[in-house]
């Protein structure tokens, strides 16, 4: 089946205006202002957009796949969220990480709900290891997991400056960067460390370190939740400026960010320090509970984390005047720069047909995943295996 795309405003995340898109077996075969000429005989759809917004289908990078929590008890443990839980938010690929669970929640579970989103027509892929050391693996070491089994990408989410950590030491952070270098570079996958940042004082003190006494390239490390409160932040931008590291943003809901800054907020920063923008991404946390602690490391509040915070936030900028080719890079084509998606985060030809139809405030009207409509005018097409019972 041939889909023909007309008169789409397409940002590849580059803004290239009005294009004709034309895709078969799940990826881009065709963009340009001519309509392809195609033999009456093959099957095809043909759909008119308009001049409406096309954008590729999000990657977020940071999902508890298998729902994170559990920090307040058992009762806390967050459900897996459904399939449309991302489709519904714009993202087409997502990467699970266990978090401060990472006993009750296994890799053999989460490497599971990879596969299961993969059949439910998601692209998905998961980090070996949590919060802790030694590390939640499968298959004894992360270097085999990364390197054995095909969704493990890469180490994550490990936390440092948190008291719900492990207190790794320098040598813990450099053993477990150098394990998911080496299997990075027998396989070809991100080979990164996705580290948890906590609220403290330490910061990044570990990764800077890391990058000043070791021989490991400032690519592999990953640091997230830069925006959770303003002195990390800082921190974060010297590490890029400095070292040229990436980092990541975490855009949670507006009455959670105190006292850090909101991913919009951090992004308007962001933009004023003339850092290179290929230097930031930004994910959602999603399925993950986003607790406050009091300093007695107490739940004072909990919120569970959602993909669909991604496109708010870019609709947000958009409102303010910051245009999608700006904003849309830190969740699709500089992630997938990270994580070494090689056919993800751009609509071009020979890329995977992942995209979404959007309206002006970024509304997802329809998406593609792989060549596939989960959701076509407003419809859900694809659910989940058990969403409907
Ligand atoms: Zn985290």
């Amino acid at each position: 089946m041939f889909t023909l795309l007309l008169n789409t405003h397409l940002f590849s995340p580059e803004n290239n205006g009005i294009k004709n898109i034309l895709i078969c077996s799940g990826k881009i075969i065709y963009i340009g202002d001519d309509i392809p000429h195609l033999d009456p005989i093959l099957p095809r759809e043909t759909l008119d957009l308009e001049g409406a917004i096309v954008i590729p289908g999000l990657i977020d990078a940071h999902c508890h796949i298998t729902g994170g929590g559990g920090e307040s008890g058992p009762s806390s443990r967050v459900p897996t969220p459904m399939l449309s839980q991302y489709t519904r938010a714009g993202v087409t690929s997502v990467v699970g990480v266990l978090g401060t669970d990472d006993l009750t929640r296994n890799t053999q579970t989460l490497v599971t709900q990879a596969y299961a989103l993969r059949e439910e027509g998601l692209s998905a892929w998961c980090y070996s290891g949590g919060y802790h050391l030694p590390l939640m693996t499968l298959t004894g070491s992360a270097r085999s997991d990364i390197v054995n089994l095909d969704p493990v990408i890469g180490v994550g989410e490990l936390a440092i400056s948190d008291h719900r950590s492990s207190q790794p030491t320098l040598d813990d952070i450099l053993r477990v960067a150098s394990e998911t270098h080496v299997a990075g570079l027998m396989t070809g996958k991100a080979g990164i460390l996705h580290i948890h940042l906590g609220d403290g004082s330490r910061g990044l003190d570990l990764i800077r370190q890391s990058l000043t006494v070791s021989e490991l390239p400032a690519r592999i490390f990953h640091p997230t939740h830069i925006n959770r409160n303003k002195t990390l932040f800082d921190e974060g931008l010297k590490l890029v400026k400095e070292h040229n590291c990436t980092i990541d943003l975490t855009a949670s809901p507006d009455c959670d960010t105190d006292p850090g800054w909101s991913a919009a907020e951090g992004i308007l920063r962001y933009h004023n320090t003339k850092l290179p923008n290929a230097q930031l991404t930004m994910s959602s946390d999603g399925g993950g509970c986003l607790p406050k602690f009091n300093k007695d490391g107490e739940i004072t509040s909990m919120h569970i984390g959602n993909s669909k915070i991604l496109l708010q936030t870019l609709a947000q900028l958009k409102e303010q005047g910051i245009c999608l080719e700006q904003t849309l890079p830190y969740v699709t084509t500089n992630i997938a720069r990270v994580l070494r998606l090689k056919s993800k985060g751009e609509l071009a030809v020979g890329m995977d047909a992942d995209l979404c139809v959007c309206s002006n405030d970024l509304q997802v009207n329809y998406l593609m995943a792989k060549g596939v409509w989960h959701i076509k005018d407003n419809c859900q097409h694809i659910a989940g295996t058990f969403e409907n019972n």
